[in-house]
């Protein structure tokens, strides 16, 4: 199938680099020229595990190239599928400006392709988005009736980052939320062969999909971090606690967020439970559970920031700066609010994290770092040993074995684990080793 990507971030990079792996021929479209120059050049927009030999391997054979020009991409593929970002406004409601912008760029250039042209959003967006907004621009600038002309579809993206391409071919889930059987029968096509069971459904029944997934993710997490403190102040192993909780076959509860360890972030959860919130304060429909999972989590980011107040010291480690381990993605990253809160509090601060120095190198997420957190850019080394020799105590957020390899038990200085290690159990008795859920 020829398939055009609108949007080379996160979501667009993955799907386009995936199918075009699938053998599909595919065009990625971005209004960056970084990006769309990264990928013709066979590198990534983004760091993932995998992801870096799959684009270069991908663009090498011809099955994926970038451009700039939508009028090109539609005029070179049959399908569309837009990976835009909707992040969130101010007062917490989604912001559909990239949407509306692509569907008018995509319906100007489907009414000069002429012919069948299936439109597929990928992006997050809450129930009623597609029908109410988007088909509607399309409908005006192709200067057609959607469903009859064009086909439009909703199959929103469950990729965790981090893992994204593994999620990709194996997914958890694929939904179909279609306007006709038609532009369902499309999007089902390019996924054909993956395994997963597959959910066609009503459009709005798609979006709010999402919505489930990502609140649910969010409440879990926020369960397991509550647990986790409570237990921790009453001297219990909540991490024991939680093995024998998950054990429980009859409740069949999938360990997936449900490990107590630090706050969580990123590009999506944030952003999806105050646009749910949001969306349910304007229905009129009241959301107290819902409305306090965003709360939790900024206690839970407080109780770090005490943590590292309760030991004295002044000179700081922080090792991982990404919203999660694996990824080199700073959106709403709790380990850049901590930074910051340490940083505007005086410690003299020394930062580490692997991927986001390898982004940086690449250029990826350089001007993210240079225009939104130049007061951290400079305190980003790319040398453990840097932080080491500075800190009194080291903050661990990642995974990274090459910096857990530098923190052999026993020696070094003072460790405050925030996701629990490997080795927490048996850290546990050392003098100057505390954390969240330890
Ligand atoms: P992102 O910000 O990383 O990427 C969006 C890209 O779209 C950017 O590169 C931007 O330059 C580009 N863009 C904006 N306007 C454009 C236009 N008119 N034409 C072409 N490109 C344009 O965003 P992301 O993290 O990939 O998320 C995209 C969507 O997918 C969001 O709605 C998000 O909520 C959802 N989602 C994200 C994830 C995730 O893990 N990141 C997972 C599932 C769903």
């Amino acid at each position: 199938m020829r398939i055009s990507v609108f949007g080379l971030g996160y979501v667009g990079s993955v799907s386009a680099a995936c199918l075009a792996g699938q053998g599909h021929e595919v065009i990625g479209v971005d209004v960056s020229r970084a990006k769309v120059d990264l990928v013709n050049a066979g590198r990534t927009p983004v760091v993932e595990e995998r992801i870096g030999e799959l684009i270069a391997r991908v663009v090498e054979s011809g099955a994926l190239r970038a451009t700039d020009d939508v009028r090109e991409a539609i005029m070179g593929s049959d399908v569309s599928l837009v990976c835009v970002g909707t992040p969130s406004e101010p007062n917490g409601s989604l912001s559909t400006t990239y949407l509306e912008r692509v569907a008018e760029q995509i319906g100007a250039a489907i009414a000069e392709r002429g012919g069948w042209h299936t439109v597929v959003f990928r992006s997050t967006m809450l129930p009623g988005t597609c029908l109410n907004l988007l088909v509607p621009i399309l409908e005006k600038c192709v200067g057609g009736t959607a469903g009859v002309d064009f086909g439009v579809a909703v199959n929103p993206e469950f990729l965790r980052e981090g893992t994204s391409v593994r999620d990709f071919f194996d997914p958890p889930k694929t939904v179909i939320g279609e306007l006709d059987p038609a532009s369902g029968d499309v999007v089902a096509s390019l996924y054909e062969g993956l395994p997963g069971e597959v959910f066609r459904v009503p459009i709005p029944t798609a979006e709010a999909i999402k919505y489930a997934d990502n609140a649910f993710h969010g409440l879990k997490i926020g369960f397991a971090n509550e647990l986790g403190s409570v237990f921790q102040a009453l001297g219990v192993d909540s991490h024991q606690v939680m093995d024998v909780f998950l054990a429980d076959r009859k409740l069949n509860i999938s360990p997936a967020y449900l490990r107590p360890g630090f706050a969580f972030g990123g590009s999506c959860l944030p952003k999806d439970l105050r646009g749910l919130v949001h969306a349910a304060q304007r229905a009129d429909v009241s959301v107290p559970i819902l409305a306090h999972v965003l709360s939790s989590n900024a206690e839970h980011l407080q109780r770090a920031v005490e943590l590292v107040e309760r030991t004295g010291k002044r000179r700081v480690g922080l090792f991982g700066l990404s919203f999660k381990p694996g990824t080199d993605d700073l959106r709403e990253s709790p380990l850049v609010e901590l930074a910051e809160r340490l940083f505007g509090k005086g410690y003299d601060l020394r930062i580490y994290d692997s991927n986001v120095n390898l982004s940086r190198l690449l250029g990826a997420n350089r001007e993210f770092i240079e225009t939104r957190l130049p007061h951290l850019a400079q305190l980003l080394t790319d040398s453990i040993d840097e932080v080491l020799e500075h800190a009194e105590v080291c903050v661990v957020g990642t995974r990274d074995p090459e910096v857990l390899s530098a923190l052999p038990p026993g020696r070094g200085p003072m460790l405050i684990d925030l996701i629990h290690l490997p080795d927490a159990a048996a850290r546990r008795t050392e003098p100057g080793y505390t954390g969240l859920a330890w």
